[in-house]
């Protein structure tokens, strides 16, 4: 039999890249203390990630490459194991039998779910303990309710209730248990190695700014610079105005109690730091909603628009997501989603609108095309926006209230500098036409370099048309289309 000096800990690190506040991690170290042993790593590639190629996997593996190397440096290892998870898991128990228990942050909601009540069940046939922690939110998604105890519908108080809520500080892990007791052995799985450096290979994009340590020095100078301007800037996307913090949330690279508490401690007035945390409570509260309504990637929230006939129209579809609609600020923020697999938020609301109130098409295909794209996508939040944009989902705007694309533009770029950024065809456009750049005449496109259906596309919709057909379409009056 084992001593409890040879036996090991196998944290697994999913959404959660980092070694500050890490709930799993913190509470293997305490049971090492206590008890004595050691600690691996381990990460479960899933044959079905491997095999598309998305430009959020792109971040996310290069994200978990990056850790791997950090935990190479401090003498330890990530290990990959990929199969059908119980053969995963197999594999790891056979490399390492000194493994008693399996330590891994909570992630259960939309596909995790399946896939951890398969590793409890193949654990527990082990006599392995599979321990999960609440991690990678602020409150739990059953934590704010209403006095009956039913969900809130509506964010605003859910965000009274949820403000009050004490939240839990971030850990502090003994680094030199950490480091002393970290087990380095040969890899359980070579075949899935070699599949993750593949994987790594065909990456499209190379991103720098990865990782726990960028992720901090992005915290640190946010709160410096930013944050006393964020509620002024952070509409206006010509502006670092936001934190941009959101692909360190999503591969927790940054623990989000850390941010919290960084955030309420920081020298920026309360005004300032409260409007940001109420964005980390949007968060909270969709993935909330998507806890009570788990089949909400598929099926609209409001159940009167779940009979909607949505277009697929695949021209229109192609031309939103190629960011060539003609209305320049929705290509310039689909372009710049192509170009950098993230997106500003008021960029997000006014390209989402515009795919389903523009073009009624329907908004799963637009939550499934942020999915590939994003680099910080993150199912409850995406879902929650794109119910959002399409007035279908919980607090949602309501069907009536549609952006206009123009006076989005005007408003929010007035200057033309992010549309620019992102559209070289209207470099010489002129600032009188930059959003509307449909209005100029024949001489004009010349002498501006922008000849329309040509260099640029003209609108492929009437904005105002669409307007009334779309509110036609969410009172069941137009069957046609
Ligand atoms: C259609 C649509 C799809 C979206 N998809 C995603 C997604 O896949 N992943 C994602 O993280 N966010 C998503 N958002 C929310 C928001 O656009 C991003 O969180 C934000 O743009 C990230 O930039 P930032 O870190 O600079 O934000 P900041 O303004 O600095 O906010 C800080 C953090 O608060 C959280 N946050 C801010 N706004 C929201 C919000 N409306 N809902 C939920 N959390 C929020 C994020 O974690 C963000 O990183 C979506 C919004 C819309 C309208």
């Amino acid at each position: 039999m084992l001593g409890n000096n040879d036996t090991f800990k196998a944290v697994w690190f999913r959404r959660d890249f980092r070694l500050h506040d890490h709930t799993a991690l913190n509470h293997a170290i305490e049971a090492i203390e206590q008890h004595g042993g050691k600690w691996l790593a381990f990460f479960y590639l899933d044959p079905k990630t491997a095999s598309v190629e998305p430009v959020h996997h792109d971040y996310f593996f290069q994200t978990v490459m990056h850790f791997k190397q950090t935990l190479k440096a401090n003498d330890g290892d990530l290990y990959i194991i990929t199969g059908t998870i119980e053969d995963a898991l197999s594999k790891l128990l056979q490399a390492f039998p000194e493994i008693d228990a399996v330590y891994a942050n909570d992630d259960r909601i939309g596909e995790g779910r399946l896939r951890d009540e398969a590793a409890e069940q193949f654990l527990s046939e082990q006599s392995i303990p599979f321990f999960t922690f609440e991690d990678a939110f602020l409150t739990k998604p059953d934590q704010v309710l209403k006095k009956d105890g039913t969900p809130y519908k509506v964010f605003t108080p859910y965000y009274k209730a949820w403000a009050k809520e004490r939240k839990r500080t971030p850990a502090v892990i003994k680094k030199d248990v950490l480091i002393s007791s970290v087990y380095k052995g040969t890899t359980p799985d070579p075949e899935a190695e070699a599949l993750f450096a593949n994987l790594l290979k065909k990456c499209r994009f190379d991103w720098s700014a990865i990782g726990e340590e960028h992720a901090i020095k992005r915290l640190q100078m946010f709160t410096k610079k930013r944050l006393t301007g964020y509620k002024a800037n952070r509409d206006f996307p010509s502006i670092i105005g936001t934190s941009r913090l959101s692909p360190y949330i999503k591969t927790g690279a940054l623990s989000i109690r850390s941010i919290y508490y960084h955030i309420l401690n920081s020298e920026a007035d309360s005004y300032s730091a409260e409007t940001f945390l109420k964005e980390l409570a949007w968060r909270d509260f969709y993935r909330m909603v998507h806890f009570y309504e788990p089949d909400c990637k598929d099926r609209e929230i409001m159940k009167a628009y779940r009979e909607l006939k949505w277009s697929h129209d695949q021209d229109e579809l192609t031309s939103w997501k190629r960011g060539e609609t003609g209305f320049p600020i929705v290509d310039a923020g689909m372009r710049q989603l192509l170009n950098e697999g993230w997106m500003h938020n008021r960029l997000r609301m006014i390209t989402a609108s515009f795919l389903t109130k523009d073009l009624l098409i329907d908004w799963r295909l637009g939550e499934r095309y942020f999915e590939r794209m994003l680099i910080d996508y993150d199912p409850s939040s995406n879902i929650g926006g794109w119910q959002w944009a399409a007035s279908v989902g919980t607090d949602a705007v309501p069907y009536f209230r549609i952006f206009n694309p123009v006076t989005q533009s005007k408003r929010f770029d007035k200057n033309g500098t992010y549309i620019r950024t992102y559209i070289p065809e209207l470099k010489h456009v002129p600032d009188q036409y930059i959003h509307e750049p449909w209005k100029m005449s024949e001489e004009e496109q010349v002498k501006y370099k922008c000849r329309l259906d040509e260099d640029y596309p003209l609108p492929i919709v009437d904005h105002s048309k669409q307007r009334k057909k779309a509110i036609s379409f969410f009172k069941g009056e137009d069957d046609e289309r």
